[in-house]
């Protein structure tokens, strides 16, 4: 049995990934991972400017005037550059150009008038209150590289470099099923025995969120045929996540016929929840997974395995941020397997703290309305101490 690491290595490594790219406009660029290092149009700022409201000055002129000067003329944001004249200040507002002549810019608040005159303190530095060109970027910088995935951030930096179109990688095509002769949708009744169906909802939106291209393909029965037919209609798909029927039980068919049609890279990985969890290949380029049916092993084997997959597919990589959170209480377990455990992470008084949650079962869902992190823990970890240190994987930014 392979460890997480390993499996997550093969991964990685048995990715066919992609090749096809497309241009697309910016605002249809979120989510997207980028083809191609995109480098800065212009500087930022693209010219000289005032950080704050106040008045232009030449620190040399205000000390030769004994730091009095009159105000002519004025710069607000979007006029061209205007020239500060011989023995005056200019009024200036936030990002409007820097007239030339000028190095400093004071502050409305830290000015008195006298008369036509501005009595100004003795303390402005040359460069004060001023952006200058190319501070934050250079024209033709590189600013991303192949593979990143971009953010809504990414929008607002690739927008203020000018940058109007990108060329991304096309969106792997990702089908999701679920199997199981007991699932039924919500909204139905239920017959005695049967339950609500539950991981394919929450695997099309995540892989959504990952720029895939989602197809919900329903949910399949227990019956060899069906899951036959379904691998081997297939292979055009770049990816397909199904849950359910990967363990050892008689009914756990989609690793048998997955054995006889495609190519399994892994169907065990040594970690709690989610040991049984298929991978590998169907026909060229199609990845397997096979995740568990039992709900929170199938989501957190989807952010295991899935994810940094659809991130490798894309020339990129993703790895979680891990914290350091003391723990709140014991914990004791066997150990074995490297194990996630859902849990509450607080900040208490700017010190970070981890709760594992009561039901721990991987058949739980209901643990998940405290969750916010994942606590990990070695293989060969037999539990922790109330103040022990460990490794926490935030799965929000948000408290609620
Ligand atoms: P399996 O991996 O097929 O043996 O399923 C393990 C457990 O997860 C069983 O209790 C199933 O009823 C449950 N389960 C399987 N698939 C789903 C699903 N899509 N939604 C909710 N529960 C499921
Ligand atoms: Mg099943």
């Amino acid at each position: 049995m392979l460890s997480l690491e390993e499996a997550q290595a093969a991964i990685i490594e048995g990715m066919v990934t992609a090749s096809e790219t497309e241009t697309v406009d910016l605002a249809q660029a979120h989510l997207r991972y980028l083809a191609e290092t995109v480098n800065a149009c212009v500087d930022n700022p693209a010219f000289d400017n005032s950080a704050m409201d106040g008045y232009a000055v030449s620190t040399e002129q205000l000390v030769a005037a004994n730091f009095r000067l009159p105000v002519v003329g004025e710069s607000s944001a979007g006029d061209a550059p205007g020239t500060l004249l011989p023995e005056s200040s200019m009024r200036i507002f936030t990002g409007a150009p820097l007239p030339a002549g000028a190095d400093a810019v004071v502050i409305q608040e830290d000015i008195k008038f006298d008369g036509e005159d501005i009595v100004f303190p003795h303390t402005v530095q040359p460069g004060q209150n001023i952006r200058t060109r190319g501070q934050d970027f250079r024209l033709g910088e590189p600013l991303y590289n192949t593979g990143r995935r971009l953010s809504a951030y990414d929008i607002a930096l690739l927008a203020a470099a000018g940058v109007s179109r990108v060329s991304v990688f096309r969106r792997p095509r990702l089908l999701v099923v679920a199997t199981g002769d007991e699932l039924v949708a919500p909204g139905s009744l239920l017959k005695p025995g049967q339950i609500y169906e539950s991981n394919r909802q929450a695997t099309l939106l995540m892989a959504e969120q990952l720029g895939a291209d989602v197809i919900d393909g329903g949910t399949v029965r227990d019956d060899p045929d069906a899951v036959r037919e379904l691998l081997q209609n297939s292979v055009d798909y770049d990816f397909v996540v199904s849950s359910g029927g990967v363990s050892v039980g008689e009914y756990d068919l989609v690793k048998q016929v997955f054995a006889e049609i495609g190519d399994i890279n892994f169907w065990k990985v040594r970690i709690k929840p989610g040991k049984p969890v298929a991978f590998g290949r169907l026909g060229e380029h199609c990845h397997f997974f096979g995740l568990p049916g039992n709900p929170v092993s199938s989501l957190v084997t989807f952010f295991l395995f899935v994810r940094p997959a659809l991130s490798a597919w894309h020339h990129g990589s993703m790895t979680p941020l891990v914290l350091s959170a003391s723990a709140t209480t014991d914990y004791r377990r066997h150990a074995g397997r490297t194990e996630f455990l859902r849990a509450r992470l607080e900040n208490v008084e700017g010190n970070l703290s981890v709760t594992p949650l009561p039901g721990q079962g991987s058949h739980m869902l209901g643990t998940l309305r405290q969750t916010n992190a994942l606590i990990r823990l070695e293989h060969d970890v037999e539990g922790f101490a109330a103040g022990d240190r460990l490794s926490v994987i935030p799965l929000t930014t948000d408290i609620s």
